[in-house]
């Protein structure tokens, strides 16, 4: 197999596993109309309490950037909200714990049998 990249690069393999990434689900939220707008990745900018550039729309999780993980967007939404309502909280660890939830699927069908 021979794949033309982008860049003009090309790349001979016998197979070839694509990873685009994680982006924003924000196309269809028609940001401008509330004052936003999302970065090349569909992600938006927040400050240290979650806020995006209106300050009143806060937004947490994968659509801010990393980490992207559960663990550090759940604490996220919580900071976040506390601050909404004027709850005085902790701020959010300099160190932060996680799991890795995802058993492997990537599976070799074609591997030879060990004997
Ligand atoms: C393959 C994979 C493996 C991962 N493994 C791990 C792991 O082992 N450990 C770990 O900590 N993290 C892991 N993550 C990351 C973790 O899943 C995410 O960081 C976390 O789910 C982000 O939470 P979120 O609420 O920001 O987004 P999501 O969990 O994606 O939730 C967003 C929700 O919004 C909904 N939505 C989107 N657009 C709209 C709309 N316009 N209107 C209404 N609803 C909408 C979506 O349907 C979705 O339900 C993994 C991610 C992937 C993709």
């Amino acid at each position: 197999m021979r794949l033309q990249l982008a860049s003009g690069k090309q790349v001979v393999a016998d197979k070839a596993l694509y990873s685009v990434g994680r982006r924003g689900a924000t196309d269809d939220l028609d940001l401008p109309a509330a004052g936003l707008a999302a970065d090349a990745r569909g992600r938006l900018h927040v400050n240290e309490h979650y806020q995006t550039d209106v300050s009143h729309i806060y937004a947490v999780g994968d659509v801010i950037g990393f980490p992207s993980l559960a663990s550090t967007s759940m604490e996220q939404g919580r900071l976040a909200s506390c601050h909404a309502f004027g709850i005085t909280t902790n701020s959010f660890p300099e160190l932060f714990p996680y799991g890795i939830y995802t058993s492997l699927e990537c599976r070799w069908w074609d591997a030879p049998k060990s004997s």
